[in-house]
């Protein structure tokens, strides 16, 4: 069956297979770098701090699709901003392998720059092959979903082990190496693309290019002498007050876009309740990464410190951990999409606000898990690992019913002239989400073990009731927004 897939498909399976693998290796151990002490070679930041840093860092990533989007459709096409951002992302991880602090700034800047250039990219080539195969665009998506998951195997156990057990730099270093696999093996195989992404997809004169390359020199340059006077000492700032603004940011952001397109985007009046719907799965969306971006943050640290991780007499390094959430994914896709042919058939396929209800709900009993797991660690020093497994195992869940039909929602939502632009919404959501989590997994930490088991059940009421709202809403809004013979 994989035969039938345009042959392409392998290059960007193997590029986003590197370039998760750099990705989720270097942030699986990140807050652990920094909140460790100096003598072990980390940062000796707050829990709370390197929780607010991880937010931000995360943040900044999503939120860098989108210029890195329109990059590629005005400026290079999808193909070269690909390979650019593959090179950027190298650089990043490699100046991070440097022991250096005036360095570790610019590495993580290097990565949020290139990823914001490759992730969406590569994702609009991926549907690019499907151009006249539509039927199997799905399919193919499905199979790349699964590169995504093989990279974070590939990175939580390569630069989990180097990181915690030899250094941390080592574990940079081997993120960086990674994606040189990436971009080699990218670069070499490019032309197997054909005309795919090959040019920009909006045609402008040579005269506005120039004009806008110098635009980007300038705020490129603009943010080099931010860092670099930040790293001389003539600023400095607390990250946490900056991850609130940030989220101030961002949810401004976010809700401007939708006033503007409902408002002043010329919508009939169909196509308005389509935004509407939009809206409410982009709230469903945020809420759901903010939970389940903890893996990298709360939990890791719970997983440092307060969970028995001996095998056969030896400890196994607490990033592994994180290794759960892509095994369960690359070990349960079939069945959930299995689950929804099936129900299709039956024509009980779930309504979107209906999916991303349950995978709210998962995520909440995902939490009452853990809280019962830092319970027990209050009580006897160390909790079983098994309270982490069971929470990523019912998180994965979540994860697979709202995540990987969330880009062909919007798609089929939106109206087609506004397609590109609301597809960075989705990263918007997960922008969103990952700085609420930083904040969030700074209150889940900062008084150590003690304040994890309160936070993480007011987490699990939230989530439930949210979950339930968009349950209970799924109906009326399904026919509000639909026509009969969409239904
Ligand atoms: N795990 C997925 C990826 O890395 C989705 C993550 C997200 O959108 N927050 O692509």
């Amino acid at each position: 069956m994989i035969n039938n897939h345009p042959k392409a498909l392998k290059v960007l399976f193997f590029t986003e297979m590197w370039e998760r693998m750099s990705y989720y290796g270097m942030r699986g151990i990140l807050v652990l770098f920094m909140t460790a002490s100096i003598q072990n070679g980390g940062l000796d930041f707050s829990n709370s701090s390197a929780s607010a840093i991880y937010g931000i860092y995360a943040a900044a990533v999503y939120l860098a699709t989108l210029p890195g989007g329109w990059i590629a459709d005005n400026l290079y096409g999808q193909q070269k901003t690909v390979l650019y951002g593959g090179i950027v992302i190298m650089f990043g991880h490699l100046i991070l392998a440097i022991p250096n602090m005036s360095l570790f700034y610019i590495g993580l800047t290097l990565v949020v720059i290139g990823t914001g250039l490759l992730k969406p990219n590569i994702s609009a080539l991926v549907g690019g092959l499907y151009e006249n195969k539509t039927d199997m665009r799905e399919s193919g998506f499905t199979i790349f979903y699964m590169s995504i998951n093989l990279g974070s195997i590939l990175g939580f156990f390569i630069c989990g082990y180097l990181g915690e057990n030899i250094g941390w730099h080592y574990g940079f270093g081997a993120a960086g190496i990674g994606m040189l696999f990436g971009v080699i093996q990218y670069k070499l195989n490019m032309k197997s693309l054909g005309k795919t992404g090959l040019s920009p997809s909006n045609s402008i004169n040579l005269e506005v290019k120039n004009k806008y390359e110098r635009i980007i020199l300038v705020i490129s340059l603009f943010i080099s002498l931010l860092i670099i006077s930040g790293l001389m000492g003539f600023w400095s700032i607390d990250p946490l007050p900056l991850a609130n603004i940030t989220t101030i940011v961002i949810a401004s952001i976010s809700l401007a876009y939708f006033f503007y397109i409902y408002f002043l985007g010329n919508l009939n009046k169909d196509e308005k309740k389509k935004i509407i719907m939009i809206f409410i799965l982009f709230i469903g969306a945020a809420l759901f990464w903010s939970g389940f971006d903890q893996g990298g943050s709360s939990f890791n640290i719970f997983a440092k410190e307060y969970t028995d991780r001996m095998i056969f007499g030896w400890e196994y390094p607490a990033s592994w951990l994180q290794i759960l959430n892509p095994l369960f994914v690359v070990i349960l896709a079939p069945f959930i999409s299995y689950l929804w042919i099936y129900l299709g058939r039956k024509m009980l396929d779930p309504s979107l606000p209906f999916k991303f209800g349950m995978g709210l709900i998962f995520m909440a009993i995902g939490f009452i898990i853990i809280a019962v797991g830092a319970q027990i660690a209050i009580s006897e020093g160390l909790a079983s690992a098994k309270w982490l497994l069971l929470t990523y195992l019912f998180h994965t869940i979540g994860e697979l019913i709202l995540s990987p039909i969330g880009l062909s929602a919007i798609s089929s939502l939106s109206p087609k002239r506004y397609i590109g632009q609301m597809m960075g919404i989705w990263f918007l959501a997960s922008s969103l989400g990952a700085i609420l989590a930083g904040l969030i997994s700074g209150q889940a930490t900062n008084e150590g073990l003690s304040s994890m088991p309160d936070l993480f059940n007011q987490i699990a009421i939230i989530s439930t009731i949210a979950g339930l709202i968009l349950i209970l809403i799924a109906k009326p809004l399904q026919r509000w927004v639909f026509k009969k013979s969409e239904l």
